[in-house]
Order: structure tokens, then sequence, then C-alpha cells
């Protein structure tokens, strides 16, 4: 298996999943047709499949031309986006299975971000679209709080802790600021912006991170963490300590960082 992200639009990602063995590729989150279209052509792969995470615009824009071009194309979602991803064809569940040549992904349905959001794994690689960020996660567009705690914690964090996680933006600098703000004495957190804004200065992408990364440096995934804990008790004094109520604070604090 080969993983080449696509940079679209300002700050999106797309990726071209490639089968080595068959030639055969599927595209996450087609966000423009062009560099998408481009990137197909310097592989020389053949495209079978449109793999959206979601229906926003913004990962499913590219889906009408290169089903123009290609006619037969898969294009999967979750089957309650129905209606919402361009020339969606096969309507996913959780736990269901697609096939690119000879790759196996396996769907994981994680609502909050909106209520259609799914996750693709394919062995050892994890494509969360607007669910899980480097650092952070989607806004609560559609989603509850409790949606989006059981998605990063349950679901997408039941994985293996190497599980790579490709993300659909690079808003990974942006995110460390926030998370440094909730848990300013996180070492490995300070540790990792180092490493990002290094990044960042020559132009790299910080995508993929790894489950791993994420449960020691997203604070939406360290909901337990004494220091985020700390900071919602001097917030909402009056208000019980649970994970998802944490999680909804720091989310909404987010929303105005
Ligand atoms: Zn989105
Ligand atoms: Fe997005």
């Amino acid at each position: 298996m080969k993983i080449i992200p696509i940079p679209c639009l300002s700050d999106n990602y797309s990726y071209l999943i490639i089968c080595e063995k068959t030639g055969q590729a599927g595209v996450v989150d087609p966000a423009e047709f062009s560099p998408v279209w481009e990137k197909i052509h310097q592989q020389s792969i053949e495209l079978v499949a449109i793999l959206n995470t979601h229906h926003h615009w913004d990962h499913v824009s590219g889906n009408t031309k290169l089903i123009d071009k290609i006619p037969g194309l898969k294009v999967y979602g979750h089957h309650s986006d129905q209606g919402r991803i361009p020339g969606q064809n096969v309507f996913l569940d959780d736990g269901d299975i697609v096939t690119i040549g000879n790759l196996e992904g396996h769907i994981t349905f994680n609502p909050g971000h909106t209520t259609g959001a799914v996750s693709y794994y394919f062995e050892d690689a994890a494509f969360t679209g607007d669910t899980m960020f480097a650092g952070g996660c989607g806004r609560l567009f559609e989603g509850t709080a409790g949606q989006m705690y059981r998605s990063l914690n349950e679901k997408i964090g039941a994985h293996p802790s190497a599980t790579k996680i490709y993300f659909g933006h690079e808003y990974t600098e942006s995110n460390l600021q926030f998370a440094l703000s909730v848990e300013p004495g996180n070492q490995t957190l300070q540790e990792k912006m180092t490493q990002v804004q290094e990044i960042r200065s020559k132009g790299g992408y910080t995508t993929p991170s790894t489950l791993e990364s994420e449960k020691q440096t997203n604070p939406f995934l360290r909901c337990d963490s004494t220091e985020i804990q700390e900071l919602f008790k001097q917030r909402k004094p009056q208000k019980e300590v649970t994970p998802i109520a944490v999680l909804k604070e720091i989310r909404l604090m987010k929303d105005s960082f």
C-alpha cells in the first residue's frame, strides 16, 4: 500500500490510497478535481473509488468531475449522507468493508462533526476527515459533544496506538496552540509543537500523526487530564466533571480561540 497526500484548497488534504500489486487506487475526500487528476496521471494508476468521510463541500467538490472522467467509479459514504454526497453509489454502515485492488478498508461510523461522518481504515492507516485532526477535532456542526467524545475516544481511539492518522486539514499548528492554552504543563505537547513549527516553517505536511501521539497531545482525547479538568472546574464550578462535559467546554473554547 502506498499513500499520497494531495494538498487542496487552502488547507485541505485529499489522499490517494494505492494498491501497489494491482495499480488500483482510491481517493479520500477529493476536495478539488485538478490536483487529484494531476496526481493520478503522475502515478499512472487506475482510480476505482472515491471515499468520502462526510458531505461537506470542501471534501466532495472533486466528485462530479472525477465521475464524469471515469464512469463506473465507486463513490463511498455513510448511508445517512444519501443525497448530500455528489454521485454517492455505495451507502456504508459501521463495520462495512470496502476494497481497492487487494486492499481492504474497514469503516468506522464516527458522528459528531456531522451526523454521517465515517473513517476508513486500511492496514495501519486511518483516514479521519474532520473528526480527528492532529491536536484537535472538527466543530460540532450537526452532532453532540457526547457523539464526538465517543467517536474520538471509543471508536477511533480503540484502534492500535501505532495507527497512522491521516486527517482532513492542515490545522495542526493552530490546534496545538489551543492545546497548549488548556494544558500548558504537557511536556510531550510542548515538544510536538516545536517539531510541528519546524516542519511548517519549511512548508512541510504534518500528516500523518499517530493515535499514540494524539492520545498524548490532543485535548479532545485528554478529557481525563488533571490540568484540563482543573481548568474546567474553574470555568464551570457548579457543573459535574465528566469527560463529555469537559469535551463540550473545550470545544466551545476552541470555537472562539
Ligand atoms: Zn467538514
Ligand atoms: Fe473540512
